[in-house]
């Protein structure tokens, strides 16, 4: 992304002329940046050679995933919708890992007969489960475990996973107890270890903490894990402040803790790897005006992006077309959902904005579409993927029809 004669430009393509073009709101990705973005993180953990899983649920559309296929990587899903949608993007199942607490027999005996490479399970009565419909169906599951390391993320409260408080994972104790009981299981293997400790993540102390909590059980179990899966949750800059996690470091961390376990390590990146390649084109409908602040109110919506409303997130808001006028009012971008909380951003300084112009909002590739609805019966944006100066419609926009 960069402006070009103060117009910006997405991989060549002016955004203003795709926005007139396919009209707002409007996500549009980009294939640069995404190749760029897996390039970095397997160069980043090249020394360990790790199973690379993408995680479905930051963004599941089907030719984004083929993409993410081709270039090398397998996937982690939660739900049966997304383990079917990983299948159909030609990811082959045993680079697939099933994630969540809350898996029903549906969802398991789908992934036993798919013979997926692990189901990580997150409770004794998951694991007696997967065992009962392993059984039935005379095959022999390969599982994890997934712990809670009741580690701290300093994140988000909302996106932590890996503390004591939230619903993921297994305490060390039942760890070691469903280590026993499985282990005597004859159609259950246990082959990984998981944990994801919460997304976001910015800071490398938190993976260091955990990767010291995974050493000293792995002590205890005295199991021989074939895979341990140290799940995702690297942050990305939302903002322009610099603070930015180190792979290099988290790294050679896993490299000096893999001299005593020989396993294979599995990520599950999702807002690393997609994160950046997505913005959300839209529209000004009105500019409206009030004693302290002006409403820039957009065509798009918390129904669109719901990052801001749910988890108080802040995506940078900049033009299509630059000018040189400063405004003096404080600018409120909001949506037109009835909710208060349907809003993106406050911003002072922003340039001079006019009603009809375009604005785009940034880095929504993970967790913008995919945590999209129909709110006020809203139809879903369209998604527009740009590829060596092609650009393909890879949504069509909904239409009141679908929806009526
Ligand atoms: C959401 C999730 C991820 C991906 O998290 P990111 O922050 O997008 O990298 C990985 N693993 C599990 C189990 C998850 O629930």
């Amino acid at each position: 992304m960069k402006y070009k004669k103060k117009k910006l430009v997405i991989e060549n393509f002016k955004a203003s002329v795709l926005a007139n073009k396919y009209s707002t709101p409007l996500y549009c990705y980009s294939y640069k940046k995404l190749k760029e973005n897996i390039d970095n993180f397997k160069k980043s953990f090249n020394e360990i050679n790790p199973l690379i899983c993408f995680s479905v649920k930051s963004n599941s559309n089907k030719t984004l995933l083929s993409e993410i296929c081709k270039l090398g990587l397998g996937a982690d899903v939660v739900s049966i919708g997304e383990l079917m949608r990983a299948l159909k993007a030609g990811i082959s199942p045993n680079r697939i890992v099933f994630s969540g607490v809350g898996k029903t027999s549906q969802e398991i005996d789908f992934a036993v007969k798919k013979k997926i490479l692990l189901i990580n399970a997150e409770s004794k009565s998951e694991v007696l489960e997967i065992e009962k419909i392993s059984k039935k169906n005379k095959k022999i599951t390969n599982i994890g475990i997934r712990l809670n390391p009741n580690t701290d993320a300093k994140t988000l409260r909302q996106i932590s996973t890996g503390k004591r408080e939230n619903k993921f994972g297994v305490s060390e104790k039942i760890f070691l107890s469903l280590v026993n009981y499985i282990k005597k299981s004859k159609n259950l293997k246990l082959k990984c270890l998981s944990v994801h400790i919460g997304s976001q993540i910015l800071e490398n102390e938190p993976y260091e903490k955990m990767l010291k909590v995974l050493e000293k059980l792995l002590k205890k179990t005295k199991h021989n894990f074939e895979y341990i899966d140290l799940g995702g949750g690297m942050g990305i800059n939302y903002e322009d402040k610099k603070k930015q996690l180190n792979l290099k470091r988290y790294c050679l961390n896993i490299k000096k803790f893999l001299k005593k376990y020989n396993s294979k390590i599995i990520f599950e990146p999702g807002r690393s790897i997609i994160g950046n390649c997505g913005y959300l084109i839209s529209k000004i409908i009105y500019i409206k005006e009030t004693d302290k602040k002006e409403f820039i109110i957009l065509d798009a919506a918390m129904n669109d992006l719901m990052r801001p409303a749910l988890y108080s997130a802040q995506h940078r808001i900049i033009p299509l077309i630059k000018n040189s006028k400063k405004s003096k009012k404080i600018y409120e971008f909001v949506g037109p959902i009835c909710e208060s909380t349907d809003k993106f951003l406050t911003k002072k300084n922003f340039q001079e904005l006019n009603e009809k112009d375009f604005i785009a909002i940034c880095d929504v590739g993970a967790y913008g579409m995919s945590l999209s609805s129909n709110y006020n019966l809203r139809p879903k944006a369209a998604e527009l993927l740009i590829k060596k100066s092609k650009v393909q419609i890879i949504n069509k926009r909904q239409s009141l029809k679908d929806l009526i």
